[in-house]
């Protein structure tokens, strides 16, 4: 006999199967609930999750690198939910007309591993990397900041952008990028949104007067996108683009004049800023902060970074908002990801039943 399912989530996948979020989908899912409350709401997620911290089943994420890419998974896992993200990350992408970053995930019951939520990431990898950026920054930052420099124009910058005018009030933003028709994208992108948007000639123009610095750009060396002489006191640099070994943006010698905040330390050790730090280099997982445990910010003169990499367990709180927000807007379907059994131990069976449907 079968026994009755409580919890809702699994009682729906036993009902109608896996909910199916595609990126149009989400897109749409996007526009309606509106890109800002999107990253507001999935911030509100992160902060949640992570004030919760030894609640999870952690690990770095698994790595396959190429020459000119990597591949990666990375999973997390409460007692309840377990999650984990595709994600790929290819900075000659766009010049065969893919994005840099493609990605997709799950969310699953623990305790049945029943799939219960596919979702493309690629958009909600831009919107929770934005959300991440911010919280980290609300934190850390000088709370008279109005003033950001954008150091890369591509695909996670108009995210970047909303998130830092609403989460903390970001009013003008200074922007570069080597290639000005990624510039041109971005002005093009925030008409409208009522931020002062600056065109700059070079990095060191558009770092000049900001209070916080975002640089998300993508290349597979260890570039120099900032280096000393362009930071000045009580900035906050909030480092996105280097998150993979040989894939890095500052210049060591700021990481020795800061204090540097990171999400979980194993994996940002391998693929941060810090990757070419001794071990014992100083450094604050953000969720102490979050939770009072360890300072943040020790004074309006210091220098605060936060060497972002994307941990899975952002991802975790931007699928269960995807997820929440999919159901109440009624955007996605139900697939059949996994087979529908009527007797589970007869998997055999399910061929002779699609044979039949064939024939
Ligand atoms: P993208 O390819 O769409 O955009 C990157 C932009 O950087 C391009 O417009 C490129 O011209 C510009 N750029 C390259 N070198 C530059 C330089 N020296 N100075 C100024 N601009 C330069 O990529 P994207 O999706 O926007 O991602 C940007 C970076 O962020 C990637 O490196 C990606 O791996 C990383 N990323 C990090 C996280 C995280 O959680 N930390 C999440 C998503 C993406």
């Amino acid at each position: 006999m079968k026994t009755t399912v409580q919890n809702p989530d699994l009682a729906r996948f036993v009902e109608a199967g896996t909910l199916y979020l595609g990126a149009p989908e989400a897109a749409e899912l996007v526009r309606r609930h509106g890109v800002a409350a999107c990253i507001e709401a999935i911030a509100a997620n992160i902060r949640a999750d992570f004030l919760r911290w030894a609640d999870f089943d952690k690990t770095a994420r698994v790595a396959a690198h190429s020459d000119v890419g990597v591949i990666e998974l990375m999973p997390v896992a409460d007692a309840q939910r377990y999650s984990f993200k595709y994600v790929n990350g290819h900075p000659g992408n766009t010049r065969l007309g893919l994005s840099t970053v493609m990605a997709f995930g799950v969310l699953a019951d623990v305790a049945t591993g029943a799939p219960l939520f596919l979702s493309e990431l690629t958009l909600t990898t831009a919107l929770r990397t934005a959300a991440m950026s911010a919280l980290a920054a609300k934190v850390l930052a000088r709370p008279d900041s109005r003033v950001m420099a954008l150091i890369g124009n591509g695909a996670q910058s108009e995210f970047q952008a909303l998130a830092f005018q609403h989460l903390l009030g970001i009013t003008e933003l200074r922007v570069y990028d080597v290639d000005p028709a990624a510039s041109a994208k971005l002005v093009g992108n925030l008409q409208g949104s009522g931020l002062r948007v600056t065109v700059c000639a070079s990095t060191a123009e558009a770092v000049r007067g900001a209070d916080i610095v975002t640089t998300v750009t993508a290349d597979k060396r260890n570039a120099l996108i900032l280096t000393p002489e362009m930071i000045q006191p009580g900035m906050h640099l909030n480092a996105v683009g280097g998150d993979c070994p040989g894939k890095t943006e500052l210049h060591g010698d700021i990481l020795h004049a800061s204090k540097v905040f990171v999400e979980y330390e194993p994996q940002s050790r391998i693929e941060g800023e810090i990757q070419h730090q001794p071990a014992d280099f100083a450094v604050t997982e953000f969720w102490q902060v979050l939770r009072g445990e360890r300072s943040g910010r020790d004074s309006a003169d210091q220098v605060t970074v936060f060497d972002s990499v994307g941990f899975a367990l952002e991802d975790f709180s931007a699928l269960r908002f995807m997820q929440q927000t999919a159901e109440h807007l009624g955007l996605g379907e139900r697939i059949a990801l996994v087979p529908p059994l009527a007797d589970p131990k007869n998997l055999f069976g399910s061929l002779r039943a699609t044979a039949a449907v064939a024939a």
